[in-house]
């Protein structure tokens, strides 16, 4: 059964229900959400003091990126022994990833544009590489991110730390799994919106851009998950990696939008935090202390 057409079927009052995918495994409304609070891991710590919020802004960069208004950092595996860097194993993860997407993005373009001469299959080749790695990428980013997020939080590192981007939008509630009744559903990424008002667009959003990723998956091959080479003139290759590209860029883009706003609630947060407990010595205190001084290092941004 096709999914946006019944969506499309939908009374109107119900359009507004964040609806998943039953091909995710998740339930037709995944929003419970649980409260959460912050662990004192969401702060970077030197000698007792607060320095930073322990949360890069790549769901913020990549999404300026993507609409051609910045740039992304990344760091270099030296980096992270610099003083007062993030102590948050995701924020690498994540940064790395973007870096890596933005090159995938970058050689989709050129060789969506070229008018290079190349065999119509080996034409078939790189658009069925590049559609993969885009498709790949794309998921593995925004679990990346928001595993970042749930780091800074006091889920426990179980509930988030293997799980698949489907299982981040909807997973069994641990305290009543293993009772006589079903476990009820939370959505960790929509709790994560919750605190800011903003559950449902993260939800629905995020849900909506899941179901292009499967779709593209689907499209690849009527059965098999490997897509087949097809005879079509090297046009019509282009052109097809070019819409696909362009639709996965724009469902990312759209989904990034509203991670980015939680992401940049939480930063704010964080650091508001951060300074409070400086001042009042609790709230949140910090796990340890790393020998270094308080001098930021600079990731280097690319050009
Ligand atoms: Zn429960
Ligand atoms: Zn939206």
């Amino acid at each position: 059964m096709d999914s946006e057409e019944t969506m499309m079927m939908k009374p109107k009052q119900e359009k507004e229900k964040p609806s998943a995918g039953d091909e995710l495994g998740l339930r037709e409304n995944p929003s419970h959400t649980s409260d959460w609070a912050f662990r004192p891991e969401a702060v970077v710590w030197v000698h007792g003091e607060p320095v930073r919020a322990n949360l890069h802004p790549v769901a913020s960069q990549l999404y300026s990126w993507l609409r051609r208004k910045g740039d992304v950092t990344y760091f270099t595996e030296k980096m992270k022994s610099d003083p007062g860097m993030y102590t948050n194993p995701y924020a690498f993860d994540a940064s790395t990833l973007a870096r890596v997407f933005l090159d995938v993005v970058n050689e989709t373009h050129a060789a969506g544009e070229s008018h290079e001469d190349i065999e119509p299959h080996d034409m078939e080749v790189v658009r069925i590489r590049l559609t993969g790695e885009l498709t790949l990428l794309s998921a593995r980013l925004l679990e990346a991110v928001l595993r970042q997020m749930l780091f800074c939080t006091a889920f426990p590192k179980k509930s988030y730390e293997n799980a698949s981007l489907g299982q981040l939008m909807s997973t069994e509630c641990r305290a009543c799994k293993g009772g006589d009744g079903p476990a009820h559903h939370i959505s960790l990424v929509a709790s994560l919106g919750c605190r800011y008002g903003m559950c449902r667009q993260i939800d629905a959003c995020v849900v909506s851009f899941l179901k292009l990723l499967n779709k593209q998956r689907a499209q690849a091959g009527a059965h098999a998950s490997t897509p087949s080479i097809v005879d079509r003139p090297v046009a019509e290759s282009r052109k097809m990696l070019a819409e696909d590209c362009f639709s996965l860029g724009e469902g990312l883009c759209h989904a990034l939008q509203h991670v980015s706003e939680v992401e940049e609630a939480m930063i704010l947060e964080i650091e508001r935090h951060a300074a409070d407990s400086q001042r009042r010595s609790l709230v949140i205190l910090p796990s340890k202390s790393s020998p270094a001084s308080t001098e930021m290092p600079d990731p280097p941004a690319t050009s």
